[in-house]
């Protein structure tokens, strides 16, 4: 007998079709990584973004400018089923500094997407262990995921390298001031002095808020 519409119940709630995910302003997640991450360029466009259509490209930003961003296979712990989740993890330019050089299959990794504004954010990710390969699902083919979530057939730059060149990062000097630099006044610690004459001043000002009080009431 086949099953009833709208009863899930003959669905394993293990079963998943992995979606792509980023994680909301504010939101934090937590993702085993099953393999390496795939590129992509897209074009910026009001209402999403769609992908560059390589050699053949139509859209008009394609002299202009392409984002790149990538994606992996990835388990995202789902804290209401307790397992871990077959998703797509979409990974933007300046999460994909955080991964640099890095084997990502078997690591587990805090992803946030922070910023003053939900409309000024981005995407940040922090390495917690990485797990026996043993314990860990065969990584899956992302390319059909993506496909869909792009709603195209082919994905002609998949595989693009990241164009923006990696952050530069370098370490400050020790060295003399420049000639004439004075230092600005720094705030000295309280001393325990200091702490008791404030906090005497503190009891005082309660004494007499109290007396005051007093003699209102009577
Ligand atoms: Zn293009």
């Amino acid at each position: 007998m086949p099953p009833e519409s709208g009863d899930s119940a003959h669905f394993d709630r293990h079963l998943n079709q992995p979606r792509v995910i980023t994680p909301a302003w504010q939101q934090v997640f937590y993702v085993r990584f099953l393999g390496p991450y795939h590129g992509l360029l897209t074009h910026y466009a009001k209402g999403g973004s769609a992908v560059c259509g390589g050699e053949e490209c139509k859209s008009p930003l394609h002299r202009v400018e392409a984002t790149w961003k990538a994606y992996a296979a990835v388990e995202r712990w789902n804290p209401e089923t307790q397992t871990w989740q077959p998703n797509v993890l979409e990974i933007t330019n300046n999460l994909a500094d955080y991964f640099a050089g890095r084997n990502l299959r078997g690591e587990v990794w805090s992803i946030e997407r922070v910023g003053k504004s939900s409309k000024k954010t981005k995407v940040q990710g922090q390495y917690l262990e990485t797990i026996a390969q043993v314990a860990l699902s065969l990584p899956f083919d992302l390319l059909p995921i993506v496909k869909r979530f792009y709603g195209v057939s082919a994905l002609p730059s998949w595989g693009a390298a990241n164009p923006m060149p990696p952050k530069v990062i370098l370490p400050d000097s020790e060295g003399a001031p420049p000639p004439g630099f004075i230092a600005p006044k720094r705030e000295q610690p309280a001393t325990p002095e200091e702490i008791q004459a404030l906090r005497e001043k503190r009891e005082a000002a309660k004494r007499r808020l109290m007396e005051s009080d007093r003699g209102y009431r009577t």
